[in-house]
């Protein structure tokens, strides 16, 4: 059966141009950067050479770029390591209620480890709340970390006011942009920024490597103790082919912005109109204008998200629900319940996440395929049956 994926927010497909980039270090340019001979020499040349365009694609200077092994060491590295590099200044760091579990859990090692955190709300659209933010500000607040975009209901936070009231208390302000990143035009100094995190396996790049970017003012602990890679920032011999592979998924995929960001949002609005034309019963989630440009999560009333996972994989569809249920846990997702839904209600929503590949017969099969689905779960559902005949009243989603 062919497969249509729908779930580019939680990986993508390596750009053939990418793998071909990245080829000659998986084979005869096997050098280590550290050594000095002429075969390490040419690879640590390699490794410099992506760190230039990855800083030149945000705005920053190669000596700010560190290479890590994904997303979540970037996001650890930046929030531990900046905890604790300015701990004698502070032990206060804010963040959001919509993080993703790499900051989240980290704020709560954290705590454990003395730091105090505040965690603010967002609104029914997952904006974060700037009043409460700039309120929870205090004397020993030394870092504020808020996402770029949301990666479960796409919404985009107002990161140049972020970065204006850090800027204007003193504070360090770190983004997690994992999902912004090739998707968005970041530029670090417009938008005041001074740490941010990329994965490159979210913009067509490899699994397995990501970058760390931190202005060259700021102070930070490493995290990974070891040789001196990374000017002594992150020990470990660097993955030269999936360095070189970021940086050029991140080039072609900045290069193509414009272009793929008006091609990706006629897919999400050509979707998010049909559904909601087709579909009784449904709410989007997340901004409707701030909004990631590949994605669109929707609730389905009188839905089992996992129900619904399982009947759009028979039909060849990959996505992802709002519900946590496939990772172990019956909690619905705590973006879902930061953005003020009950939680059956957070249970009956699916992420469906564009990607380049994408047409629109593509959509129109999805769109099809959940048509069919939902009516059919419906029908075999009793709290339905309760609402069509009378016995329950729909309250608010
Ligand atoms: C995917 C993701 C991460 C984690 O990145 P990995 O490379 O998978 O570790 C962190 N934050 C956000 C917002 C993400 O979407």
């Amino acid at each position: 059966m062919k497969v249509r994926y729908f779930d580019n927010a939680a990986t993508t497909k390596v750009d053939e141009r990418v793998f071909e980039a990245m080829k000659p270090f998986l084979t005869s340019e096997f050098g280590n950067p550290s050594s000095i001979y002429s075969i390490g020499r040419e690879t640590k040349k390699k490794v410099e050479d992506a760190r230039e365009t990855v800083a030149k694609c945000i705005n920053a200077q190669p000596k700010e770029i560190y290479f890590t092994s994904c997303g979540s060491e970037s996001d650890n590295t930046a929030v531990k390591g900046i905890a604790y590099a300015n701990r004698q200044k502070g032990n206060h760091i804010i963040t959001s209620k919509i993080e993703h579990p790499a900051i989240l859990n980290t704020c709560k090692q954290l705590e454990k480890e003395g730091f105090e955190v505040s965690y603010i709300n967002v609104d029914k659209n997952g904006i974060i709340d700037l009043n409460e933010l700039e309120r929870n500000i205090k004397d020993t607040t030394i870092l504020i970390t808020v996402m770029f975009a949301n990666n479960e209901i796409g919404t985009i936070e107002p990161i140049k006011e972020i970065g204006q009231i850090a800027k204007k208390h003193n504070i360090i302000f770190h983004t997690d942009a994992v999902q912004a990143v090739g998707s968005i035009k970041i530029d670090v100094e417009d938008l005041g920024i001074d740490a941010l995190s990329m994965s490159a396996h979210k913009f067509h790049g490899p699994k397995g490597v990501g970058a760390l970017y931190v202005k060259s003012n700021v102070k930070f602990n490493k995290i990974i103790d070891g040789g001196h890679q990374e000017r002594n920032k992150r020990a470990g011999t660097e993955n030269v082919a999936g360095i070189v592979g970021l940086a050029k998924a991140l080039e072609i995929a900045n290069n193509d912005i414009e272009k793929n960001a008006k091609y990706l949002k006629e897919l999400r609005d050509y979707y998010i109109k049909s559904i909601e034309e087709k579909i009784k019963f449904v709410k989007l989630n997340g901004d409707r204008e701030k909004r990631l440009p590949s994605n669109a999560n929707f609730s389905f009333r009188f839905i089992e998200g996992e129900s619904l996972l399982l009947n759009l994989d028979l039909k060849g569809i990959c996505a992802s629900s709002g519900s946590a249920c496939t990772s172990g846990t019956l909690d619905p997702s705590h973006v879902l319940l930061a953005i003020g839904l009950k939680h059956e209600i957070a249970h009956g929503s699916l992420r469906v996440s564009f990607g380049i590949d994408n047409t629109k017969e593509d959509v129109d099969y999805l769109i099809d395929s959940l048509v069919e689905i939902i009516n059919r779960l419906r029908e075999m559902s009793p709290l339905y049956e309760d609402f069509v005949e009378g016995r329950y009243e729909l309250d608010e989603m």
